[in-house]
């Protein structure tokens, strides 16, 4: 079955079969990053895959970072934006940055594009209807330096009732990572922490991180050294070898939370790749990077995909 997918350049009917069974009624949480939002064509083909899981019956909401474009804007503002681990600081002049860039620029960006394509797409932030409660991140030590992130969010809880009644009325939620406090502080929180508590609150078996790397890669450096597949404990392994650095940091934090919250797994893509997408979810050798909470309920056929080039 593998063979048609590989010859035709395509995925295969009749091997997408058993995945379309497994999916029906399902909710995955997708977050793309927000270089794809740079490139309009790529963005629509993304948005082509994420309306075939619609038709499937997949409930799918849409999360997007967009971290670069208000990396410019606030380049444009004078200030440099600045980044610890891989996390934004985020002054006064940097949230108010990331709220123009992500809640107006990138999102409606987004709705823009599914409105070409006919997806009844809704965009909202984490600031509706109390969607996500957040914290502001108290200073940490990193690296022996104390960091103030500044109007940094942790996710306290999810509120997913909102996007409960958008899915099931139909929608396509197109959620923004700005959230708020009790007190209404708005809060700029990693879009992929967000998707991960948008995935373990509305109880998605999938969480899928669309991003411009291959997946998960044993050197950063090197798109060929592409990890297949990899358990929660590959993840802290390579975490302490120091792999994961820059943006795969909260990334994988993200992937260990949602796994740990009971969503079954969690994939790694690059958006860059044609069809990445329905690949990594409907073909048994996949696109990109599955993350398992072990290595043992990986299904002969996943363990049977064809291992990463060394
Ligand atoms: P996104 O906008 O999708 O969140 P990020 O830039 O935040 O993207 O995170 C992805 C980046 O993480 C990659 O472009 C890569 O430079 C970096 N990275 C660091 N370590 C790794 C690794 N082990 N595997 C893959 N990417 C890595
Ligand atoms: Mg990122």
């Amino acid at each position: 079955m593998k063979d048609i997918g590989q010859r035709h350049g395509s995925v295969g009917l009749r091997e997408a079969l058993p995945y379309m069974r497994l999916f029906k009624g399902k909710t995955f949480v997708v977050k793309v990053g927000g270089a794809l939002l740079a490139d309009a064509l790529a963005t629509r083909e993304v948005l082509e895959q994420v309306d075939a899981l619609r038709h499937l019956g997949i409930r799918v909401v849409l999360v997007h970072g967009g971290g670069a474009q208000a990396s410019t804007l606030s380049r444009s503002l004078g200030s440099e934006p600045r980044f610890v681990a891989g996390r934004r600081v985020t002054d006064e002049a940097a949230l108010q940055a990331a709220v123009l860039t992500l809640n107006g620029e990138a999102n409606t960006a987004l709705l823009a594009a599914c409105r070409a394509l006919d997806i009844p797409a809704v965009g909202l932030s984490g600031v509706d209807s109390a969607l996500v409660r957040a914290r502001r991140r108290p200073p940490v030590v990193v690296d022996g330096e104390t960091v103030d992130y500044g109007h940094v969010g942790d996710v306290v809880s999810v509120a997913p009732g909102v996007l409960e009644s958008l899915l099931a009325d139909g929608k396509l939620p197109v959620v923004s990572p700005i959230a708020a406090d009790d007190d209404g502080n708005l809060l700029n929180c990693n879009a992929d922490g967000i998707a991960a508590a948008l995935a373990v609150a509305l109880r998605a078996v999938k969480l899928v991180l669309l991003t411009d790397v291959p997946g998960l890669l044993e050197r950063a450096e090197d798109p060929r050294s592409l990890v297949s597949y990899v358990d929660l404990e590959g993840l802290r392994v390579m975490r302490q070898r120091g792999v994961l650095a820059g943006g795969m940091a909260p990334k994988t934090a993200a992937i260990e939370s949602a796994l740990n919250g009971g969503v079954e797994r969690a994939h790694l893509v690059s958006w860059r790749v044609p069809d990445g997408l329905l690949a990594e979810l409907f073909t048994n050798q996949g696109s990109g990077t599955l993350v398992v909470p072990e290595l043992g309920t990986l299904t002969p056929a996943e363990q049977a995909a064809e291992p990463a080039l060394p």
